[in-house]
Parts: C-alpha cells; sequence; structure tokens
C-alpha cells in the first residue's frame, strides 16, 4: 500500500465526462489499496474567466478580493470530483486550501506556503476515504483566502506530497510528459522519460510552463519523488525528475528547449555611473513586489551608462512608472522599453563538461538573421532575448540544431 498524490489540471477536468474519468482513474489506485490524495484545479479556462471578471469591474483589481474571486475555480472541482467518486462507490470528502489548512503568508496573488495541516487529511485517509484538495489555494493567518499565482495546483501537489511523506506525486495532464521542448510549438519534440530535477527548475523558470517552478523547488527540497503523466492515457510511464546521479552516464549535452513569451524589456539610458545605482534602480522595482530576470549594466561612457533589465510582462506598465520616478531621482536621461520580446533557452546539465554550446546557438541564430537582444547563462543554461516574431523559428532551429528532433 502506498501514500500517492494526484494532480490533476484544468484541461483533465475541463468537463463533467472528463471529471468521471479523473474518478474512475482514482478509483482504479484506490482498489488497488493505495490511500490518494488528489489535488485539483479549476476546470481549463475558469480562472481566466475569474479573472476578466474580476477586470470588468477594476483595470487593477485588489489582490485580496481577486483571490477571494479566483479561488473559487478550484472550489466548483472539488466538489464535482468528489460527487463523482461517490457516484462510483468510493468513500471521498473534498476540501478546500482553508479547510486542510494550508497556511500561506499574505503576497495575495502569489502566496507562499508555509504549513500544511495533515490531521483531516490523515483521519479521513485512514478510514479509507479518497481526499480531493483544491490546488493553487490556501489561507493566511488572518484566515484570509490567498492564491500561489497561476499554475499553483502543481505547487499545492507536491506540497501536499511533502508534508504527507506521500510515495509519489504524479502530475497528470494533457501531454504524456515533458518534452524536449512544447509539443504545440515544434511537432518533432520528444518524451523524455527522466530529467533531473536541476534541469526541471531551469525549464520550468525558464517558461515550460508544464511544472509550476514552485513545485519543482519543493519536490527538490523535500525530495518528493515527482512524476508527469497523461490523463488521458491509461498506458505509460510520463516522465520521471531524478537526480543526477540516477541518470544514466551518456546524456546528451541539451535536454530541452524553453521559451517565455511573457517578457519585457526595460532600459535606463544615460544613468550617472556611479556606485549603488543598480541598487536604486532595482531596489524600488523589488520594493513594488515586481520580479527582475535579466539584468545588464553596460560599459560606463562620458560618466553615464544603461541599463537594461527584463520583466514580466504584466509588470511592465508599473515598473515603467516606477523607473520614470527613479529617472528624477537619478538625473538619468530617458526610459524606454519593449514588451514585444520573448525569451528562448537551451538547458542541460552536460552543457558543464561540453564547451562551446553558446557559440554553436549564436552561430544557429546568426544563420537565420535572428538578432540577440540580450544574453544570459548558468552553468546549465543560456538564455537569448528576442523579437517575439522570431519565437517559433528560433525554437525549431535550436531544437534541431542541438539534435532533438532524432
Ligand atoms: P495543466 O492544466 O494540466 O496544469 P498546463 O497547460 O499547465 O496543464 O501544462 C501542460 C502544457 O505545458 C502542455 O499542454 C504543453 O503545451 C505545455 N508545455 C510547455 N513546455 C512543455 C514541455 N517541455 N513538455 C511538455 N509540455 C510542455
Ligand atoms: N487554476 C489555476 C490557474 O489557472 C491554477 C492551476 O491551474 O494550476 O492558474
Ligand atoms: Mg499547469
Amino acid at each position: 500500500m502506498a501514500l500517492i498524490v494526484q494532480k490533476y489540471g484544468g484541461t483533465s477536468v475541463g468537463n463533467p465526462e472528463r471529471i468521471k474519468n479523473v474518478a474512475k482513474r482514482v478509483a482504479k489506485f484506490h482498489a488497488q489499496g493505495h490511500q490518494v490524495v488528489v489535488v485539483v484545479s479549476a476546470m481549463s479556462g475558469e480562472t481566466n474567466k475569474l479573472i476578466a471578471l474580476a477586470k470588468e469591474i477594476s483595470a487593477s483589481p485588489d489582490p485580496r478580493e481577486l483571490d477571494q474571486i479566483c479561488a473559487t475555480g478550484e472550489q466548483v472541482t472539488i466538489g464535482l470530483l468528489a460527487m463523482a467518486l461517490k457516484e462510483i462507490g468510493v468513500p471521498a470528502r473534498s476540501y478546500t486550501g482553508g479547510q486542510v489548512k494550508v497556511l500561506t503568508d499574505n503576497t495575495f496573488t502569489k502566496a507562499r506556503i508555509l504549513s500544511i495541516d495533515e490531521h483531516n487529511m490523515r483521519a479521513d485517509l485512514d478510514a479509507g476515504k479518497v481526499v480531493v484538495v483544491a490546488g493553487f489555494q490556501g489561507v493566511d493567518a488572518d484566515g484570509n483566502v490567498t492564491t500561489l499565482g497561476r499554475g499553483g495546483s502543481d505547487t499545492s501537489g507536491v506540497a501536499l506530497a511533502a508534508a504527507l511523506k506521500a510515495d509519489e506525486c504524479q502530475i497528470y495532464t494533457d501531454v504524456d510528459g515533458v518534452y524536449t521542448t512544447d509539443p504545440r510549438v515544434v511537432p518533432e519534440a520528444k518524451k523524455l522519460d527522466t530529467i533531473t530535477f536541476e534541469e526541471m527548475l531551469e525549464m520550468a523558470s525558464l517558461g515550460s510552463k508544464v511544472l509550476q517552478i514552485r513545485s519543482v523547488e519543493f519536490a527538490g527540497k523535500y525530495k518528493v519523488k515527482l512524476r508527469v503523466l497523461s490523463s488521458f492515457q491509461d498506458e505509460g510511464e510520463g516522465t520521471l525528475i531524478t537526480v543526477e546521479e540516477d541518470k544514466n552516464m551518456e546524456q546528451p549535452i541539451i535536454s530541452g528547449i524553453a521559451f517565455n513569451r511573457d517578457e519585457a524589456k526595460l532600459t535606463m539610458l544615460g544613468v550617472p555611473d556611479t556606485p549603488g545605482i543598480a541598487y536604486q534602480i532595482l531596489g524600488s522595482i523589488a520594493d513594488a513586489n515586481i520580479d527582475v530576470d535579466m539584468i545588464i549594466q553596460n560599459v560606463g561612457h562620458d560618466g553615464t551608462t544603461d541599463f537594461s533589465f527584463t520583466v514580466n510582462r504584466g509588470d511592465y506598465a508599473k515598473a515603467q512608472g516606477i523607473l520614470e520616478t527613479v529617472k528624477q531621482k537619478l538625473g538619468a536621461r530617458e526610459v524606454t522599453g519593449d514588451n514585444k520580446i520573448c525569451k528562448v533557452s537551451a538547458v542541460g546539465v552536460g552543457m558543464r563538461s561540453h564547451p562551446g554550446v553558446a557559440s554553436k546557438m549564436f552561430k544557429a541564430l546568426a544563420d537565420e538573421g535572428i538578432n540577440i537582444q540580450m544574453i544570459s547563462t548558468s552553468e546549465i543554461k543560456i538564455s537569448v532575448v528576442l523579437d517575439e516574431k522570431y519565437l517559433e523559428l528560433a525554437v525549431r532551429v535550436l531544437h534541431r540544431t542541438f539534435g532533438l528532433d532524432q
């Protein structure tokens, strides 16, 4: 007997028929004697609809109220799935994040999980029930409903698996595993049987939305056995996220190509080239709770320098406003920006022992006439910022260049 946490994403619970199918799969594991905790997302499209609704009332919705609204999507699916299970004779009980008690901080719309009370879930599991938990949501110390950021049900699933010391956390979605790149963009993409935590972490943070990055962080930290599988297939082992030692000796240099369309670039031109400017610029951005991704400070000339960085596209306008204020304070010349950019990255632990990956990547892009605007590297990834119009072309070309089509 094992304790398994299964998470089903929006498409997998997208209509009553699919919810009934999920119930059947859960029933199968339950019948085999396993204890099962199921985490569900809202039905596909629901969270977008709720956000759009809120925006009809307010252009920049109050974050607390937005979480109050968005959390309802998952509340519907837990009730439906628990009912579907009972209909086929499986005892089940649904819980909102607050009812479990998934305690989070109070950073509305991107809250972090602080602790999970396993008491209620354990009692139900021991009584032979399937526990159905709403993903994406929690509750803060004052009892406010919070949400964990888009795609956050993955994190709920892994966090529950960690708290319950589950034997495995299975993420069921609409693809049958993690691919060398998004199979919707490159049909030649190949499914990976395994991928290391490190690589998955990079892929997720660089835009591969198959797993929310925090779920991978959680799994790595708490040693959760994590697998991505299809909810539409009965067969298949999916993709197992592994620690590096487990992998075969013979590794490809590049494991995958990730991309992100949600980026925007901001530049402050003619900043006085004195100590502390990076702090003054980025400090005020951080104070506004805006995450900064790539940063470039150019060589100074004539006592001034140019400073560029990228942010999430949703934070673009806000960041621009902040920079205008900082510009006055620093006596900089101009603030410019571009929100029609994208980031494309090559990821692979094999890069550590193989020099020349970057030049191969730059040549492949140059051969297609694609201009690189920014570059950033780490031990196991190379990212470039490009004009958005080149995204598909760049991903396809790099996928081919690194032999991932084979
Ligand atoms: P869910 O609703 O189940 O959480 P998501 O839409 O969040 O599903 O994630 C699954 C999607 O992630 C796939 O449909 C696919 O288009 C996309 N995706 C992006 N990169 C990858 C990748 N490297 N491998 C597999 N899927 C990917
Ligand atoms: N329903 C939420 C979203 O659409 C959470 C999730 O699906 O993981 O972002
Ligand atoms: Mg998702």
